[in-house]
């Protein structure tokens, strides 16, 4: 890599390498335009970087802590170490970009935020942002996830965001986005699209990337104050890639440090039980923007699985799909079998409980550490697991209980 990687990455057009662009309507593009120049006028600012600072310091709970697991290493080997982003404000990463782009929103004079959500997650996050920039916040919803998701619901309506249901299609995800882009395009002066990852059109994969890098900026620092040297394995789950891009970005040019991505392989690798998108897609465009996909033949997303609801999406960020091609990071795959049990595992070894979509990369981390018992593993510990709790328990019971 070069000292310029994020110069180079992505061009002004948007592409990291072959991947990446707007694939988006004409009226979209001006739109698009004026929210790069925006970001790049604003976000410089001496104002807007010691706002942002501040906000991360005193209402986030920055910088999260790095921890040894002193337990689980000498259960599996080696020396594993997380990276604590489920003690950020509302339990994940994901607050790292919406801050970040409601205070861009702020600059612009917006007066509301709109955004889609699966699983109610982005939602959350994002109407914690609008609450406190005091910005009117509209979260689209598959009727689908809104039955299915009801604690979400209820804390984005508690934080005072209108959550707005959909009931075309399939009612889920996709026709959430669908619906979040058409009420953005009806007041696009008033309003900002605020996405939930390192996807969509041109500029969001860089402007996510950049409001997640603090992630790997704190840990790098962090990991070599207690130790004197660099991890040898930098590990994290791949939904869109926001939490993992956030990580590896500060890792990029240490050749000793070997960078995993970790997608979910659902039930299995059959099509429709996984979302397994840079394992066993191939280009297309999803979303306003090209990267790997996992697609039929007329090019139409597949349906995906995963036990995490943040990881099943067909696509994936850009960047993440021009890293698999330069052969920069790795990327594996994990059950919801092995999920489930790495969930447990940290749970009862380290008195931590994480989300579904990080136990991806601690169940990842487990088999690393049992096949190089002499190497170091940092993990990015992307959110708590509070969320999943009642369904892990319905699902699949206690360890050695009988369901
Ligand atoms: C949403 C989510 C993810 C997946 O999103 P990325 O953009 O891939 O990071 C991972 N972990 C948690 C806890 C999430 O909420």
């Amino acid at each position: 890599m070069t000292t310029n990687y994020f110069k180079t990455y992505p061009d002004e057009k948007g592409y990291f390498g072959n991947f990446g662009g707007s694939f988006i309507p004409d009226e979209l593009i001006k739109e698009m335009n004026n929210i790069n120049d925006a970001y790049y006028s604003i976000s410089k600012s001496h104002e807007f970087i010691s706002e942002l600072r501040s906000i991360r310091k005193h209402f986030q709970g920055r910088p999260t802590p790095v921890y040894y697991c002193n337990r689980l290493s000498n259960k599996y080997g080696g020396r594993i170490y997380l990276k604590r982003e489920d003690l950020n404000h509302t339990g994940a990463h994901k607050l790292n970009h919406c801050m970040g782009e409601a205070l861009l929103a702020k600059y612009m004079g917006k007066k509301k935020l709109i955004a889609e959500t699966g699983a109610g997650q982005h939602g959350v996050a994002l109407a914690t942002a609008a609450a406190y920039f005091g910005l009117e916040c509209e979260i689209h919803m598959g009727e689908v996830d809104i039955a299915k998701e009801h604690p979400n619901v209820i804390r984005m309506q508690i934080l005072g965001a209108k959550v707005v249901p959909v009931s075309h299609g399939l009612k889920t995800l996709k026709e959430a986005v669908d619906s979040a882009f058409q009420a953005y395009l009806q007041d696009p002066i008033n309003t900002i699209y605020c996405i939930g990852s390192v996807v969509g059109p041109h500029p969001f994969p860089m402007m996510v990337r950049e409001f997640q890098r603090v992630v790997g900026i704190e840990a790098r620092d962090q990991y070599q104050e207690m130790t004197g040297e660099l991890p040898d394995n930098i590990v994290a789950c791949v939904g869109g890639g926001s939490n993992a891009i956030g990580l590896f970005s500060a890792f990029l040019d240490d050749n000793e440090c070997k960078l995993h991505g970790v997608e979910p392989a659902g039930r299995s690798l059959n099509k429709g039980e996984h979302a397994a998108t840079l394992s066993l897609g191939k280009p297309g465009v999803i979303h306003g923007f090209k990267c790997y996909l996992l697609q039929n033949e007329q090019g139409e997303p597949d349906p995906v699985h995963s036990v995490a609801s943040g990881l099943d999406y067909p696509g994936v960020g850009p960047e993440h799909s021009m890293l698999k091609d330069l052969n920069k990071v790795e990327y594996h795959s994990i059950t919801d079998k092995e999920c489930i049990d790495a969930f447990y595992e940290l749970s009862r070894s380290e008195g931590i409980i994480p989300a579904l979509e990080s136990a991806h990369a601690v169940a990842y981390a487990l088999k690393l550490a049992k096949a190089n018992p002499k190497q170091s593993i940092l993990v990015n510990l992307s959110g708590r697991g509070d969320k999943d709790i009642d369904f892990v328990v319905d699902e699949y019971g206690l360890p050695g209980s009988s369901k």
